[in-house]
């Protein structure tokens, strides 16, 4: 379609061209006779005009002889030589329209003269260009008689007819070519949308499906779309895989609370109505289950909304510094058995894209740990300072049993306890550290355990710090953000 619309553009373009070409010479070849024959006073007679335009007109017309030696030189005169050309008619008429010479049969008819014109006619079998001028006396200005010169243009027709044939080759060409590359194309391009499209069809009739659309080799769009397909397949499939873990994990747990309570229901069945000491000592058991159990709720629900909470909370920014100092003066309050040392390198205000509430449960989890898990020392240093990547870290140290390679990584898993009988005994659901984790990561920061078995263990939380200017900036953004909430609220509060 492009191009049969710009072929056409360029059709009516080059005609334009042409017959502006040909109405130039039309006009040029009505001066030229008007220019000879003003110079004759009054109307104009076959007499006067035959030899004033002898010599430009070709043979074959019966009133005009064939032009002799001596009139070459009129020849020489381009518009001249233009007229001897078989398809240029020029004929004069006296001031009452009758004809009284003629080059050529001249195709039609002298129309109604304003002025020099040039115009496209198409007459019967006539389709070219006629021009007409009025002829006034060079000496005394009165109208003498008309000039017509008609032009049937059979060069232009004839160019335009093999332009038109060679339009319609290649047009004809083009669209044929169009066809093939976009038959080849189209191929090239469905058959991995083909491939898609299937591997899609197969998951959603079966989700828990391993299908992965087979790697197609290309470096394009495509090949890229496909790669990123099979990626998120992958993540749902992790996805889906840890929350039947989750499950497992979470029915895991809860069954030994489930069956301690089970185990002294029982014995209050049996024996605790009469006895007051099985019944005393088995409710204090109970409670003490019911308690974890809740804790362990708790737990699991902070758990699922660590993820994607920089989302939840994209204003939110905590001044680090404050932050850690209170943590650490609430722990010396409730724990006055522990030594706290706070080693502060921060020199100014420290400020992190988080949520106050997040950072604080962090650092209650890795303090918490750090009581739990000390021995004999009762020592807990906890040191802020730059870090290399224009960050903040917090370390959290303690003197106490320490953890074993092996287990390094794995503490931050899910419901992992080194030693479970122990970690359970200190009220331990194997769920603080995942916590701490997520919600690190979840703003963007890195949570790390150095650790020496018996001597104690080191945890470094790294965040990514912001300018003063920005986390104004930001609580501003907040401020205003909660007003309008605010105005909302009222606004639904009034209108109800
Ligand atoms: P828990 O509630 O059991 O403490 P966490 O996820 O906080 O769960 O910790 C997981 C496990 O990592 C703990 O059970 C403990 O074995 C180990 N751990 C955590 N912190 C420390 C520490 N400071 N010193 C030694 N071991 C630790």
């Amino acid at each position: 379609m492009t191009f049969v619309t710009f072929s056409m553009i360029l059709y009516g373009a080059m005609r334009q061209i042409l017959v502006n070409q040909e109405r130039r010479t039309v006009t040029d070849t009505l001066n030229t006779v008007v220019q000879r024959l003003s110079p004759v006073s009054g109307d104009l007679t076959m007499a006067q005009v035959v030899p004033r335009l002898e010599g430009a007109m070709p043979s074959g017309q019966a009133s005009i002889p064939a032009p002799s030696e001596s009139q070459n030189r009129i020849f020489s005169d381009s518009v001249i030589q233009k007229l001897a050309q078989a398809d240029v008619s020029v004929s004069v008429f006296s001031p009452d329209r009758t004809n009284i010479f003629q080059s050529r049969d001249t195709p039609i008819t002298l129309g109604k003269v304003h002025g020099v014109e040039v115009q496209e006619a198409n007459i019967d079998d006539f389709h070219g260009l006629v021009g007409t001028a009025p002829i006034y006396s060079a000496t005394s200005s009165d109208l003498i008689g008309y000039v017509q010169v008609t032009d049937k243009l059979t060069a232009f027709h004839a160019t335009m007819h093999e332009i038109t044939l060679l339009i319609m080759g290649l047009s004809f060409a083009a669209i044929l070519i169009s066809i093939l590359i976009g038959y080849a194309l189209a191929t090239r391009f469905l058959k991995p949308i083909k491939l898609i499209t299937n591997a899609i069809d197969v998951v959603n009739e079966e989700p828990q499906s391993t299908v992965r659309i087979p790697a197609l080799k290309r470096n394009d769009e495509l090949g890229d779309l496909v790669l990123e397909f099979n990626g998120m397949l992958d993540r749902i499939q992790r996805y889906i895989d840890q929350q039947g873990e989750f499950v497992q994990d979470v029915s895991h747990e809860l069954r030994t609370p489930v069956a301690i309570l089970e185990g002294h229901l029982q014995l209050l069945n049996r024996w605790g109505k009469d006895d007051p000491e099985v019944l005393a000592e088995s409710l204090t058991a109970s409670l003490q289950e019911v308690t974890r159990m809740k804790s362990l709720i708790q737990e699991m629900l902070d758990l699922t909304r660590a993820d994607q909470v920089d989302i939840q909370f994209p204003n939110a920014v905590v001044d680090v510094h404050q932050t850690v100092q209170q943590v650490v003066g609430d722990f010396r309050m409730i724990h006055p058995e522990f030594t706290f040392t706070l080693d502060d390198d921060l020199e100014q205000k420290t400020f992190v894209r988080m949520y106050r509430n997040h950072l604080e449960q962090v650092m209650i989890i890795l303090l918490d740990n750090a009581v739990k898990y000390s021995t004999d020392r009762k020592e807990i240093h906890v040191s802020m300072a730059e870090n290399s990547v224009s960050g903040v870290a917090v370390a959290v140290q303690d003197f106490g049993e320490g953890i074993a390679e092996a287990d390094r990584r794995r503490v931050f898993n899910r419901f992992y306890r080194v030693d479970k009988a122990r970690s359970r005994e200190k009220g331990g659901n194997g769920l603080g550290l995942s916590i701490a984790q997520q919600l690190v990561e979840s703003y963007h920061g890195q949570i790390e355990v150095d650790s020496a078995l018996g001597h104690g263990s080191i945890f470094r939380i790294d965040l990514p710090t912001i300018t003063e200017a920005k986390a104004q900036a930001l609580a501003a953004q907040e401020t205003t953000k909660r007003a309008e909430a605010g105005k909302t609220d009222t606004h639904i509060k009034s209108n109800l």
